[in-house]
């Protein structure tokens, strides 16, 4: 069984999927990191990420792998683990321009849909992917949070490297990252019709996750 989860930036998506995941058995696929990593790569090794063309040839030549270590999901790239870099707080302007690529969306989803497929069994977290890589989903849920909310949970983490940081700067980005996510050409998030929505703004994390496992089995 495929489910899809797919949602707004800081809902909460990727701790209930991996959660979900993990209670129910089943494969967890964070398909941003994959973005993330094709992202780490060019910065490590200054290939400006807007330059579509370069970007497209370089994501046809790397080899992405994900891995669980530890109950975190880390991105290798040619065997190299480039998690810490693909997180880190100012790679998110250099992911979006990857994540904007056509070229690299087509591959991207055909290798998540592969994984997927592979593994028969599996929660599928990102932005398309109950419109694009599993139109056919057994089950999709679109996980969002209001953005007041969403930025206080962000809040905390984002200062710890720059403590400088206020709320309303932390909710403008999180709006701003929507917005990107939501006008991209190709691969724009979306609820669809036959998704689930979960709002997550006054739910804790296990109340998430129950409410997840309540619709699936
Ligand atoms: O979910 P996360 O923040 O790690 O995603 C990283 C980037 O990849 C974001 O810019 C997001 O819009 C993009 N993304 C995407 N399609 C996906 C997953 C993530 O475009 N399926």
């Amino acid at each position: 069984m495929i489910i899809a989860i797919d949602g707004t930036v800081a809902s909460g998506k990727s701790t209930v999927a991996k959660k979900l995941a993990k209670k129910i058995n089943y494969f967890y696929i964070n398909t941003g990191l994959m973005y993330r990593g094709v992202a780490a790569f060019a910065r490590m090794n200054n290939i400006p990420t807007d330059n579509s063309g370069k970007i497209a040839s370089l994501a046809h030549e790397l080899k992405l792998d994900l891995k669980d270590i530890d109950g975190k999901q880390h991105i290798f790239v040619n065997e190299d683990d480039l998690t810490e870099l693909a997180i880190a707080p100012d790679i998110g302007g250099y992911v979006s321009d990857v994540a904007d690529n056509p070229e690299v969306r087509k591959l991207l989803v055909s290798e998540q849909r592969r994984l997927g497929l592979e593994a028969g069994d599996a929660v599928l977290e990102g932005r398309d992917i109950g419109s694009d890589v599993f139109p056919d989903a057994d089950i999709k849920f679109y996980v969002t949070a209001d953005s007041r909310e969403r930025a206080k949970r962000r809040l905390a983490d984002d200062q710890k490297k720059n403590p400088n940081l206020t709320l309303d700067d932390v909710e403008k980005a999180v709006l701003d990252r929507d917005k990107r996510d939501k006008e991209r050409p190709v691969g724009a998030l979306k609820k669809m019709p036959d998704a689930i929505e979960i709002d997550t703004t006054n739910l804790s994390i296990d109340e998430v996750v129950d409410l997840l496992i309540d619709k699936v089995t």
